[in-house]
């Protein structure tokens, strides 16, 4: 059978996302292109082996962890089910502070690394001294192992925001959990069954990591030094005012035109 028939076979009962993901997942697995697949006949081990993702894919199971890597800027970031699965909008997050910072030797400090990608797409790409902590132990040998595959030089510590942190940093930069009880409730079955709870839920409100940030970051500041959120939909203005007591603060749409990065200047 060639690729294009298999494919046609198994998309049947997909939903669209999970048809998308089977493009995507034929192309990873078997490196040809679509344009190929017609005439490209597909061994009865390649068959079985996909046949074995198609059922995870239709259980909801997100294809990240059925590839086990997702590309994260310009590196390849492994994630586990102990890991959130680096999203579009926290890359773009990583392209303004290298934008910003590119050349200029940086201390920066990454809290809820999770699986490392903000921090070790920021070690890679920048002339910086990087710093990165997540309570999950698990999280942090995730975040370990991508940052020796991807050649990048990051310091992790295991901690609770900025429990086992030492010294100061001119960026601190952080993609907390920031789901309120309301998103929590309406997620769909592929991130709430399969992604970290403890990486999503950001308390009632969503808001509680913002705050620890607001009252325990300036301590690790130095003077002028600048943090870069990721906030859900609809939260920045609610950060920026909970930062607003030291910090002047700047909001930033993703591509897509939603305010979803909340940058604020430290005023000491
Ligand atoms: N910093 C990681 C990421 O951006 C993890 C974020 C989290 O667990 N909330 O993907």
């Amino acid at each position: 059978m060639n690729i294009k028939d298999f494919f046609g076979e198994n998309v049947k009962d997909l939903d669209k996302n999970q048809a998308r993901d089977l493009g995507w997942l034929i192309v990873e697995r078997l490196h040809v292109e679509p344009i190929d697949w017609a005439v490209t006949a597909l061994t009865d081990k390649q068959a079985s082996a996909l046949k074995k993702d198609i059922l995870r894919l239709r259980s909801g199971e997100p294809l990240g962890y059925i590839l086990g890597t997702v590309p994260f800027v310009n590196c390849e970031i492994k994630v586990t089910p102990d890991v959130l699965i680096p999203r579009s909008e926290t890359e773009q997050l990583c392209d303004i502070i290298i934008n910003e910072f590119e050349g200029v030797p940086t201390r920066i400090l990454d809290v809820c690394t999770g699986s490392g990608c903000i921090a070790v797409a920021l070690a890679k790409n920048l002339d910086a001294e990087v710093f990165a902590t997540d309570k999950s132990e698990s999280a942090v040998s995730v975040a370990r192992q991508n940052a020796l595959a991807n050649f990048a030089q990051v310091d992790f510590v295991v901690g609770d925001m900025f429990e086992r942190v030492t010294g100061t940093f001119d960026v601190i930069v952080c993609n907390p959990p920031y789901l309120d009880e309301n998103e929590m409730a309406g997620l769909p079955a592929s991130v709430r069954d399969f992604e970290p709870n403890s990486a999503l839920y950001g308390g009632q409100d969503g808001l509680d990591f913002y705050r620890i940030l607001a009252t325990e970051a300036p301590k690790y500041l130095n003077s002028g030094g600048i943090m870069y959120l990721e906030v859900g939909d609809f939260q920045a203005d609610k950060v920026a005012e909970i930062l607003s007591a030291d910090f002047d603060c700047e909001i930033a749409a993703d591509y897509y035109g939603f305010d979803r990065f909340v940058i604020a200047r430290s005023r000491k």
